[in-house]
């Protein structure tokens, strides 16, 4: 466990106390920059999730439940400005966990701190409406809290994700329990730690680490949780949505992707050419908005794939702390798991045109795939399909407008679309017809976008988190009529 921050070591943080998970038992975390051991978190248990979400219940009953909306916003403001004093620990705690490199862990570490100070600023200005009715009517809504909320978030960005998801939730005066990945929950544990020092009641934010199986199912099949935000895989976005429906209660999906960057004849390629090398390469690919299928109008093919896979072929994989292009991959089974769709590619005769080196002195024992562009993949091979979740690019040729609408739509997902045209009228009908929770014209990925609603249509998921709509998420309209003649 990092001394940086003195995280006691494998405890949960229940109530504001850090106490032994009742398993006793700890997870041991992984480096996947040397596939060595490094740390270890709590393994906690469904007896862990059933206190947490008491604690939480009272809190949502108590104190922080009475705290005035203003006063919620002052602790997120301290939460945000004690975040940006860390940056360089955290940023480096997450490189360690995820294998990210640092400048893209302390990027991380500062758009978690700017979720903390947007939803700071806006705990006090949600607020219901007065609606004009009848006459001897006067009624008015209120936005309450859901009450004790449920967070469950993957190993990919845990800082962006518990930034984006608990902070909207406490904002609207929810108390949370946060479940964080067994494969990176490190900083999230940094993250409760400061949270207790700036002085959030007990309960408000509880953390119990564990696995999936067990703390993160006793978490969303728990009777005492109003609502859950789940990100991660869409196979157990399935399992959460149906343990949800046994309850009756809301839930936020935001499950995965395979998003398309639609690159016209007519596209500015040198403003498209970074964000088309790097929109699949970030984070190794283990991105749900990666642009991991890049769609080209068939006379400027040749020249744009080209392009990207002479970018990429320039690129270098290494260890996070060499803060090189790339970094690994999170842990064995996800490079066996990217490394058979490179054996697939190449069994079905599809041709790689451009590929990332290894750094020199690389670990043997990190989970290093250099990013690898596939080129003519047909758009309904398993390669332009499947969410690889690694850096993979599958290069798809189009022939027109209606003929790029297809390929992009053509897909079970649905979060993220790039389109790349000097044509104004063009993408804008394009940005109509695809169906994408966010679409990037000339852009992608709108430097991440804390102010901007995210989330997916189709197979990606529903609901929205970021921005000030998450806020509604995290909140139940209640309307009040009052009848006095
Ligand atoms: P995952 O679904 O395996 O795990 C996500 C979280 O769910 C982890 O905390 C895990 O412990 C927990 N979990 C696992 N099994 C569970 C169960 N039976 N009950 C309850 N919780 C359980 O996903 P992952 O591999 O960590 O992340 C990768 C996936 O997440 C990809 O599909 C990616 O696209 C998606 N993702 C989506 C977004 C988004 O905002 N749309 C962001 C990041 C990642």
């Amino acid at each position: 466990m990092s001394d940086e921050l003195n995280l006691p070591v494998g405890k949960v943080l229940i109530d504001g106390v850090w106490s032994d998970p009742s398993s006793g038992e700890v997870i041991t975390v992984l480096n996947p920059s040397d596939g060595g051991d490094y740390a270890s978190i709590a393994r906690g248990t469904a007896e862990d999730i059933d206190t947490a979400v008491a604690s939480s219940r009272a809190a949502a009953d108590g104190a922080w439940g009475a705290m005035p909306a203003f006063e919620r916003g002052r602790l997120m403001h301290d939460l945000n400005r004690l975040i940006l004093e860390h940056v360089d620990e955290l940023g480096l705690m997450e490189a360690r966990d995820v294998g990210k490199p640092l400048r893209q862990a302390r990027a991380d570490a500062v758009a978690c701190a700017r979720y903390f100070e947007f939803y700071a600023g806006a705990a006090d200005k949600l607020h219901g409406e007065t609606i004009p009715y009848l006459d001897g009517y006067s009624v008015m809504t209120f936005r309450e809290p859901h009450g004790v909320t449920g967070h469950v978030i993957p190993w990919n960005y845990p800082m962006q994700i518990l930034g984006r998801s608990v902070g909207a939730a406490l904002a609207t005066g929810n108390a949370c329990v946060l479940k964080p990945a067994e494969d990176a929950g490190l900083t999230s544990l940094a993250i409760g730690e400061l949270a207790r020092q700036v002085g959030f009641p007990p309960g408000a934010f509880n953390i119990v680490p564990g696995y999936g199986e067990e703390a993160g199912s006793a978490l969303s099949a728990h009777p005492g949780i109003d609502h859950i935000s789940f990100t991660g895989s869409p196979e157990v976005g399935t399992l959460i949505q149906k343990a949800a429906a046994e309850f009756r209660r809301p839930v936020t999906l935001e499950l995965g992707g395979k998003s398309p960057q639609v690159v016209f004849a007519d596209a500015d390629l040198d403003k498209a050419l970074p964000f088309l090398s790097q929109g699949f390469v970030q984070n190794a690919g283990q991105t749900c908005s990666a642009g991991s299928r890049l769609l080209v109008e068939d006379s400027a093919y040749d020249q744009v794939t080209e392009m990207v896979a002479e970018k990429v072929s320039a690129m270098t994989v290494g260890p996070a702390e060499r803060d090189m292009d790339c970094g690994p991959v999170i842990n064995k089974q996800q490079f066996e798991r990217v490394n058979s769709y490179l054996e697939l590619a190449a069994r079905d005769g599809l041709t790689t045109i451009g590929q990332a080196k290894l750094a020199a002195n690389a670990p043997s024992e990190g989970y290093y795939v250099p990013p690898t562009v596939i080129g003519d993949v047909p758009a309904d091979h398993r390669l332009a399909q499947e969410e690889i979740f690694g850096p993979v690019l599958s290069c798809i040729r189009f022939r027109d407008e209606e003929d790029a609408v297809r390929i992009a739509n053509g897909t079970p997902f649905g979060l993220t679309a790039g389109i790349w045209t000097d044509d104004v009228g063009k993408a804008m009908r394009l940005a109509k017809r695809v169906k994408a929770g966010q679409v990037f014209i000339n852009n992608y990925g709108a430097g991440g976008g804390v102010e901007l609603p995210f989330g997916g249509m189709k197979g990606s998921g529903f609901g929205r988190e970021k921005g000030f709509e998450a806020l509604h998420g995290f909140t139940a309209t209640k309307t009040v009529a009052i009848k006095h003649d």
